[in-house]
């Protein structure tokens, strides 16, 4: 799957850094998940080339204005949109349903398309959503602020083609009774279980989205063993103290989280306004003294898990 960047900034937006938006493009069905939603990111679709159309859900982390402000103009412009009949659901603390309809019924904006809301409510609460079944933990900043642990389905194990072949197994309609696990029957006598051509399935990734934090134990819980954990770097450590007080997060904080929960790569984002690209190169490396596979998010920075 592709992991897209639209938004990496803190607060307020950049001219280098917009408001937070980060946008997950599966791979078999192409749609794509949105996390967050700051002013301006239907500016950043167009720039990305990732439609509003194929967005199917978006989570909203919490109710800060930098993550959210940009929804109702997303909703009503995917409305104009081609493909754009099918149907979103917005998942997010509870609130998020009140303010989107208010602003909605208030613009007298009528959408083309059937929209759901789904409000977590408590701590831990499991979505089983098709493409992926996603856990929430509660984190620590002044309101509500949830992080999402996606976890993506075991992929089948792959069918040993070479050891059919070395056991002489004729190509064709045995081979797929084969791959299905099943058993079958030669013409010599010779029998066969599909389970012994078949690999152990391949563990499905766990990627981690933290809303805005201070560093704390849920954050390392939640990302426990994850393929990529993203998480806040408001701030560099001279300015530890105002982000313990603003419920954010140093590069050092999000380095120790991720060296604690043992996940395979962190990505540094938020990044506050007033720090230029020569201070959040310094932040990085700073981070990777602790967490040697940190990387630092730009707007449009996209990566592949
Ligand atoms: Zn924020
Ligand atoms: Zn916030």
């Amino acid at each position: 799957m592709d992991v897209i960047f639209l938004g990496t900034g803190a607060g307020a937006p950049t001219r280098k850094r917009n408001v937070s938006s980060i946008a997950i493009r599966f791979d078999q069905s192409r749609e794509v998940w949105l996390f967050d939603c700051g002013e301006g990111t239907q500016h950043q679709f167009q720039r990305a080339s990732v439609s509003p159309a194929q967005v199917t859900c978006i989570f909203i982390t919490h109710m800060h204005g930098d993550h959210l402000f940009g929804l109702p103009g997303f909703l009503s412009s995917r409305s104009l949109q081609g493909g754009s009949e099918k149907p979103l659901t917005i998942i997010g603390p509870e609130g998020i349903k009140s303010f989107v309809t208010l602003v909605l019924k208030q613009s007298q904006t009528n959408l083309s398309y059937p929209l759901y809301f789904e409000e977590i409510t408590t701590d831990g609460q499991v979505l089983d959503l098709p493409t992926a079944r996603v856990e929430c933990a509660a984190l620590v900043h002044p309101i509500k602020s949830f992080g999402y642990a996606l976890h993506l389905p075991d992929k089948p194990g792959r069918f040993m083609v070479e050891k059919a072949v070395a056991e002489r197994i004729p190509f064709g309609p045995l081979f797929g009774t084969l791959k299905q696990g099943e058993e079958i029957e030669l013409s010599d006598g010779r029998r066969f279980s599909g389970k012994d051509f078949i690999e152990p399935p391949v563990q499905g990734k766990k990627i981690v989205i933290l809303g805005d934090t201070s560093a704390c134990p849920a954050a390392v819980e939640l990302s426990r063993d994850a393929d990529l954990l993203i998480h806040e770097a408001t701030f560099a450590p001279e300015a530890a103290k105002l982000a313990a007080i603003s419920g954010h997060s140093t590069n050092i904080d999000a380095a120790i989280t991720a060296k604690t929960a043992n996940v395979r790569s962190l990505v540094l984002t938020h990044i506050s306004a007033r720090y230029d690209d020569n201070k959040a190169s310094a932040m990085l490396a700073e981070a990777k003294e602790i967490f040697a596979q940190t990387m630092m998010a730009f707007d449009f920075y996209q990566m592949t898990v």
